[in-house]
């Protein structure tokens, strides 16, 4: 049934339902269900169709957000679907894990006495209707183009980048390391954030569409490894999108002993066991929280959802420590909350000081810390306090500081490729254009450590910009083999 907008006065905000905590503390599933249809309906209809929509302005993808909610109130889905689709290579996927709290909701100007519209709920039910009704098709070229375009990495950025690319008409072909393509959406984001069939669904579109993936090829100058000069000679230009994946380590006594695992090996072992592979690691306890009492450091996102694998795993106790207080975390608000519902115990103002020992850690030795005076960048100094120590109990020690780029040059052996002073890829934020001609990144690998929306924003306009470096003109362009 169509329904009014501007609703959101005498109807107050839902977000889809929850799973029982302990039904979704023994599995591996989302943890949200999706809207019913009439639900989503009532929700979208709460939107006061704003003339200047800060919910979009805040959207890293510019996504036209009161128009697709008001197409979803009047029950037009396959508008919305268009619509959505148009600006959003994956909408479902952002709908799932978007920290929408920081972004489009954040942003949404009933929030202020009302609560949010629930946006990215609404996106995702837009996208799951439109797959359900098998509106989802992949996008076709009206023709072929002879010339192509290697993407290195096959994470958000890649992947967006790719579909733009190939839907212009480009030979484009994919170099990944690892066996399968999404990058973290396959082996560091966690199933009960994302479900790996959504990621799959996409990988099955983007075979379609015609996109040559080439797993298990890894780029660089080792042995078995390809050159990136080797790239350079297949194809017209080379996009980067290698992401960011050297773990920051906690330099404390104890450091390296046995039983301190870095964060993404932890979540890529669980990860690939939501895809059904064996993990030999996960088999013989090394990255099995099972029956233990883990201890995970950091406060990010990451750590959140380490801490909520590890319940999952059947840990005997789970403590997070981190070393600012709840307010200044950097993790989402609903993160956090999640974690304390399923078990987490968080221990605020505390970081470590030793790690304890022999052969295996046995324990952590933290400190009290406490906030003091702001400094330059306007952050609290965090100190610690005298005569505070304490020690938690631990078998497995999880660390998740966040992650710093690999040294591309030194591992590519190309000394021309400028990085900037945090060791990511320096771009002409125009062009997206790097230091060598013909190469373009974006990403992660860019940016630093920072979101799915961001990765795909950067691939489609890197792809609009690699469009342009190669700026065939219509007459030079061949016709497709089949036409
Ligand atoms: P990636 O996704 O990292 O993909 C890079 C790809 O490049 C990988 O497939 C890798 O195998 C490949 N590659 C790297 N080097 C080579 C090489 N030499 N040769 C060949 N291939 C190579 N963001 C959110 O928005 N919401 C979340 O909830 C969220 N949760 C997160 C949870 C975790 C645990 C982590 C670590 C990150 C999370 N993020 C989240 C951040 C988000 O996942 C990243 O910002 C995003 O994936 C970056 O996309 P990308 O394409 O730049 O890189
Ligand atoms: Fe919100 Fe992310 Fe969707 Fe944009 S892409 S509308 S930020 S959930
Ligand atoms: Fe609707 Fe909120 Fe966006 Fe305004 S800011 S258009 S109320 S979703």
């Amino acid at each position: 049934m169509a329904e009014r907008m501007l609703q959101f006065v005498s109807r107050p905000q839902a977000m889809p339902d929850k799973r029982a905590v302990a039904e979704r503390r023994s599995d591996f599933g989302e943890i949200y269900k999706g809207f019913a249809r009439e639900r989503a309906e009532e929700q979208a209809a709460r939107c006061s169709q704003c003339g200047i929509p800060f919910c979009s302005i805040h959207c890293p993808l510019g996504n036209n957000i009161p128009d697709w909610l008001k197409l979803t109130a009047e029950d037009r889905m396959q508008d919305a679907y268009v619509m959505s689709a148009a600006t959003n290579t994956f909408p479902e996927i952002c709908g799932r894990i978007c920290p929408q709290d920081r972004l489009c909701e954040g942003n949404c100007v009933i929030e202020k006495g009302f609560e949010s519209v629930t946006i990215g709920a609404v996106e995702r039910f837009i996208t799951e209707t439109a797959f359900d009704n098998g509106w989802v098709k992949p996008n076709l070229p009206a023709r072929e183009l002879d010339r192509s375009v290697g993407i290195v990495g096959a994470g958000p950025a890649g992947l967006a980048a790719a579909e733009r690319l190939r839907g212009r008409g480009y030979q484009v072909h994919v170099y990944d390391r690892y066996d399968r393509i999404g990058g973290l959406l396959s082996y560091g984001i966690p199933s009960f954030k994302l479900e790996k069939h959504v990621v799959s669904r996409r990988h099955d579109l983007l075979v379609e569409q015609g996109i040559v993936f080439h797993l298990n090829t890894p780029i660089g100058s080792e042995a078995g490894e390809m050159p990136l000069s080797e790239l350079r000679r297949r194809h017209d230009a080379v996009f980067l999108a290698t992401g960011v994946y050297r773990t920051r380590e906690v330099a404390t006594p104890g450091s390296g002993l046995p039983g301190i695992v870095p964060a993404l090996q932890f979540l890529t072992a669980s990860n690939r066991r939501s895809y059904g592979d064996v993990v030999p690691e996960f088999e013989s306890g090394l990255l099995n929280a099972a029956g233990k009492n883990v201890v995970v450091i950091g406060g990010g996102d990451t750590a959140m959802d380490c801490v909520r694998t590890s319940i999952r795993e059947g840990a005997k106790s789970v403590t997070c420590l981190y070393r600012r207080d709840r307010a200044n975390m950097p993790g989402s608000v609903q993160e956090v909350k999640n974690a304390e519902e399923e078990g987490v115990q968080f221990s605020w103002l505390a970081a470590p000081e030793a790690f304890l020992g022999d052969e295996q850690v046995t324990g952590v030795r933290a400190r009290r810390m406490k906030l003091g005076m702001p400094d330059a960048t306007g952050r609290q100094v965090v100190e610690p306090i005298e005569g505070s120590s304490f020690v938690v109990e631990a078998d497995m020690v999880i660390e998740a500081l966040g992650f710093d780029p690999e040294p591309l040059p030194e591992l590519w052996a190309q000394p021309d490729l400028v990085t900037t002073r945090w060791g990511t890829l320096k771009i002409d934020h125009k062009s997206f254009v790097t230091s060598l001609p013909g190469v373009f990144a974006g990403g992660d690998i860019v940016r630093g450590a920072s979101l799915v929306v961001w990765a795909i924003r950067d691939g489609r306009d890197a792809a609009d910009a690699i469009h342009e470096f190669i700026g065939a003109p219509e007459a030079e362009m061949t016709l497709a083999a089949a036409e």
